[in-house]
């Protein structure tokens, strides 16, 4: 594993999908996804320029934050919340990128100490086993969510089918992308929606093509 190398390729690419569609380079963070990696590996990322670290489960993220302290860090959790759970993590998230039922909202709002930033998950591809919103649903959530004053709902975030060709991925990435900017259009309190999480190792480049803002890489930094 060459951390220098795999992040400046990295990098490179991101720059080159957002030039392709005339996008800023700026326009898109790269968070680096660590739940592969013992948080010494994760502080060499940090050397290596990363600065949005990503953890999709509450004890590896409170590791890797423990760990992290000193650090110029941006902290993302990634991964499914359980409701009981928000209270031991939920103040030390910056974004939270899985929220999937108008229940754990309220239970970051009731525990949140400073405005959370989180992304509705949404089910785009209607897999069974992917957890989120469906399209349908979001609309009918948002005046639930108007009136949590700690949330804000910065975006949507979205996973692809691990199956997906490209042509799939253009599709949903797509849709996600149109979803968002109608829903920014609507201008709710705490509710910029200016954000789109989406892209992993293996499709980041085309989620880059379809808007995205955040893009969530584990694999792709640690082979
Ligand atoms: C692990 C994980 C990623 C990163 O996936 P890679 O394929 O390793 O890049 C992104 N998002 C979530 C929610 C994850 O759990």
């Amino acid at each position: 594993m060459d951390l220098e190398k795999n992040t400046s390729q990295i990098l490179e690419n991101v720059a080159q999908a957002t030039q392709q569609v005339n996008r800023s380079e700026k326009s898109v963070e790269v968070i680096a996804v660590t739940k592969y990696v013992d948080s010494s590996t994760a502080k060499k990322l940090i050397k290596a320029g990363i600065h949005h670290i990503g953890e999709n489960r509450v004890d590896k993220f409170l590791d890797k934050y423990q760990a992290l302290q000193d650090e110029h860090v941006i902290w993302h959790l990634i991964g499914t919340l359980q409701r009981r759970k928000v209270k031991d993590v939920i103040n030390y998230v910056d974004y939270f990128h899985a929220l999937d039922s108008v229940k754990l909202a309220q239970e970051i709002n009731k525990r949140a100490e400073h405005i959370i930033k989180c992304f509705l998950q949404v089910n785009i591809s209607k897999e069974a086993s992917k957890h989120g919103f469906t399209v349908e649903e979001i609309d009918t959530i948002l005046p639930e969510l108007e009136k949590l004053e700690k949330i804000q709902i910065v975006g949507l975030m979205t996973m692809a089918p691990f199956e997906a060709d490209e042509a799939e991925l253009n599709a949903i990435f797509q849709q996600a992308n149109q979803l968002q900017k109608r829903l920014q259009r609507k201008q709710l309190p705490n509710m910029p929606f200016t954000d789109l999480s989406m892209g992993m190792s293996r499709d980041y480049a085309i989620a880059i093509a379809n808007g995205s803002t955040f893009v969530r890489i584990g694999t792709a930094f640690f082979k």
